[in-house]
């Protein structure tokens, strides 16, 4: 099966502890990526950048690991996704986004270069707030200011997915707002459901139902304190929350995105992308069909970028 994992942090690990894409100490190098799935699989490869760190770092940072994005796609001849026509195909692929937006500062033209740059997915902030919205552990609670308002326009103008997995609970909502006049979906990367554990990172059930109904998938996130309150889960707890959002939306709403490298190791449910095999395996012996097992490996977010991008 080909497979879609709309999120890991892997060009931040290989930044910080200086680590080659061939194979290294991190969940996803090309290595695991080949070996993982017979069909291929396609990567969302986000660039994070600490918010605390000094400006100037946190730009210098952005713009290595937008090189080092660019320079890992030509060195192993990688497909980057960057129009619908991308989508269409198996093998190795990767897609470019951004995890928090505080590098720009507040300036909405910039996403005009980022775009060029290749971006074609971005979550207006991590954790903390900034010019554009506040965040999930901001003090604000806010939802999108004036300046975010506009780049969610401009995104969804340009084709470049919206992400809405660090947001605020307002943003999220002004975000599916914006998205139903676009008529268009957007997504959370990486986010379970928070009826299942109760963190403010996963989301509820109206949510979940408000991001079915624009079309859009919610990557199911590996780190087992997004999966069980006391932080502690395996596989099992991976396909309860598969289950939950199946049944409260149907399968075309649920996909993968596993949040490798962006967790410690210790913390991860399952190794890495080698394991997502064993999860479809699971669906298809708990009876789920077919179908919608492919669209949970891969369909469901290719869907959703099929909308999206030019
Ligand atoms: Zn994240």
């Amino acid at each position: 099966m080909f497979l879609v994992d709309g999120h890991c942090d892997t060009l931040h690990g290989m930044l910080i502890k200086n680590e080659k894409f061939s194979k290294n100490s991190l969940q996803i190098d090309y290595e695991t990526l080949i070996k993982c799935s017979k069909n291929g699989i396609l990567q969302f490869l986000a660039i994070f950048e600490s918010p605390s760190n000094p400006m100037e770092k946190q730009k210098a940072d952005v713009r290595t690991m937008i090189d080092l994005f660019h320079k890992v796609t030509d060195e192993f001849n990688i497909k980057k996704v960057l129009n619908k026509s991308d989508l269409n195909g198996t093998g190795i692929k990767v897609l470019l986004s951004l995890e928090g937006l505080y590098f720009m500062e507040g300036n909405v033209d910039m996403i005009d270069s980022l775009y060029d740059d290749g971006v074609r997915c971005m979550s207006l902030t991590w954790n903390p707030d900034n010019e554009f919205s506040g965040g999930v552990n901001g003090d604000s609670g806010q939802g999108l200011s004036d300046k975010g308002s506009l780049l969610v326009k401009k995104a969804f103008e340009k084709g470049i997915l919206l992400d809405v997995s660090h947001i605020t609970d307002k943003g999220f909502w002004d975000i599916a707002e914006e998205a139903g006049k676009y008529k268009k979906p957007f997504v959370a990367t990486h986010s379970n459901s928070r009826k299942l554990c109760g963190h403010k990172r996963n989301l509820n059930d109206k949510m979940l139902k408000a991001l079915a109904k624009a079309g859009g998938v919610s990557g199911i996130n590996m780190f087992t304190c997004f999966l069980s309150d006391n932080c502690e889960a395996g596989i099992d707890d991976v396909i309860k929350h598969i289950e939950f959002i199946c049944a409260l939306t149907g399968p075309e709403y649920v996909g993968f995105g596993c949040d490798f490298d962006g967790i410690d190791k210790t913390k991860s449910a399952v190794t890495g992308p080698e394991a997502l095999q064993v999860i479809l395996e699971r669906l298809l012996q708990l009876n789920y069909p077919e179908n919608a097992v492919n669209g949970i490996a891969s369909e469901n977010f290719l869907r959703v970028l099929s909308k999206v991008l030019d």
